[in-house]
């Protein structure tokens, strides 16, 4: 086990009816609110005048930023960067999904900054300081209401980067599981591969000795698999959702369950690639390239590999070969995938080879990725051969 530090120093409120505990939490804060969620989800399901009556009724001043895409755009970072200085906001309220979070995250830093904020997502500027945020949760996936990144796309410039600061962690997160059950049957799907998907990029790791964080997150595995079905046949079961969601926040807060161990991450760093270009979710992206990227690098530690099958699908050895198993287990990883919806190849998008070069070349921009394997421009490409 290695040396580690560390500190996450965003308040959880989970449960049934925390939302309504949100005009306390952000009076703490700021008076000024800038507002801030996606394409309408939250006025359909009536989250928005939820939230607008509870700031209103304690004199919060709200400014409203709405329309936050999927994959969350530079344009509208920079639009929030401007209205927090036009109106002296004090504090952001994200409320959505990862996409809205990560969002309001770009612009609490790029508030500060007088340059442009995308200097930070390509390493020529250092964040030094941000407004506070908050977040209420609407979608169990990325965790970003418990850690410091934030994944933004520059259209434009067809690219798609990730960043962190401890500046960027909430200061509060409210987690109503009740929040979750409105999320439609494909999102739900690509949040459930993208939890397993952070645990992965930290579960296949070089480090030796172990034991605690790698039994936290077959942990994390074992309660999603247990959890996915019975949130997706029946979506307002409220322990699917719960358990769900805390998986969701556990896999990645700041690294909690691999403390100690190398991450990999490169999965989504190709990932990334993919839907800057095409656009697509960020689940359904790490659904098609999270089994490939396995089978790619599964050499360098069969023995991990083994364990992920026996331990995660209760794959019996019966004096098979390390290799066997681990083969075994990635196609128990494929075949759940699959069988909750996920899609399987980059034709299930129509997406052929033709910026299979230009993807890689991207994803190695700042040099060799990946820790478990170190992967350069061919090998991100023959991942992504494996892909199509
Ligand atoms: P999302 O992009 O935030 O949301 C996906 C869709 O779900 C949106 O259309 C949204 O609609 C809808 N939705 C959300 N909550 C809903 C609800 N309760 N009921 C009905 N519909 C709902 O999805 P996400 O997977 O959470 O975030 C994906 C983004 O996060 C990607 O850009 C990915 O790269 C990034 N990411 C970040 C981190 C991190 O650590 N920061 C980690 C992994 C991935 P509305 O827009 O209408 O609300
Ligand atoms: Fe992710």
């Amino acid at each position: 086990m290695n040396s580690f530090s560390f500190h996450n120093p965003t308040e959880i409120y989970f449960g049934e009816g925390t939302a309504d505990q949100l005009a306390e939490k952000v009076i703490r804060y700021g008076s000024n609110v800038l507002l801030v969620y996606g394409g309408g989800s939250i006025k359909r399901t009536g989250l928005h005048d939820r939230v607008a009556k509870q700031l209103q009724e304690a004199d919060i001043r709200v400014v409203e930023l709405g329309g936050i895409e999927p994959n969350p755009r530079l344009t509208s970072v920079h639009k929030g960067i401007e209205l927090c200085r036009s109106e002296g906001i004090d504090f952001i309220l994200a409320v959505g999904g990862g996409s809205v979070i990560d969002a309001a995250k770009a612009i609490a830093v790029g508030v500060p900054y007088e340059g442009d904020v995308w200097d930070f997502l390509i390493h020529k500027a250092e964040i030094r300081g941000a407004l506070p945020i908050g977040t209420i949760l609407t979608l169990s996936a990325t965790g970003s209401e418990m850690n410091g990144s934030s994944v933004i796309s520059n259209w434009e410039e067809k690219q798609k980067r990730g960043f962190g600061s401890s500046y960027m962690y909430p200061r509060f997160s409210i987690l109503d599981p009740t929040l979750t059950f409105t999320v439609p049957r494909d999102q739900t799907v690509n949040g459930i591969v993208d939890i397993m998907s952070h645990v992965f990029e930290q579960y296949f790791s070089l480090t030796q000795e172990t034991p605690l964080q790698e039994r936290l997150c077959e942990s994390i595995l074992l309660t999603v698999i247990e959890n996915a079905e019975r949130a997706l046949d029946k979506p307002d079961d409220y322990a699917a959702r719960a358990n769900l969601m805390w998986c969701g926040t556990l896999a990645l807060n700041g690294g909690l369950i691999s403390l100690g161990m190398e991450n990999d991450w490169s999965s989504h760093g190709i990932e990334h690639e993919i839907s800057a270009i095409y656009d697509i979710p960020h689940g359904a992206g790490l659904s098609i390239v999270f089994p490939n990227w396995m089978k790619y690098v599964m050499d360098e530690r069969p023995d991990r590999f083994a364990q992920y099958a026996v331990r995660v699908w209760g794959i019996e050895s019966n004096g098979r070969s390390d290799r066997e198993l681990a083969l075994a287990g990635i196609e128990a990883t494929r075949h759940f995938f699959t069988r909750i919806g996920a899609p399987s190849t980059l034709a299930d998008f129509g997406i052929g080879d033709e910026q299979l070069d230009r993807m890689a070349y991207e994803a190695v921009r700042f040099g060799p990725i990946g820790s478990f394997k170190m992967l350069n421009q061919e090998d991100v490409r023959a991942i992504l051969q494996l892909c199509l």
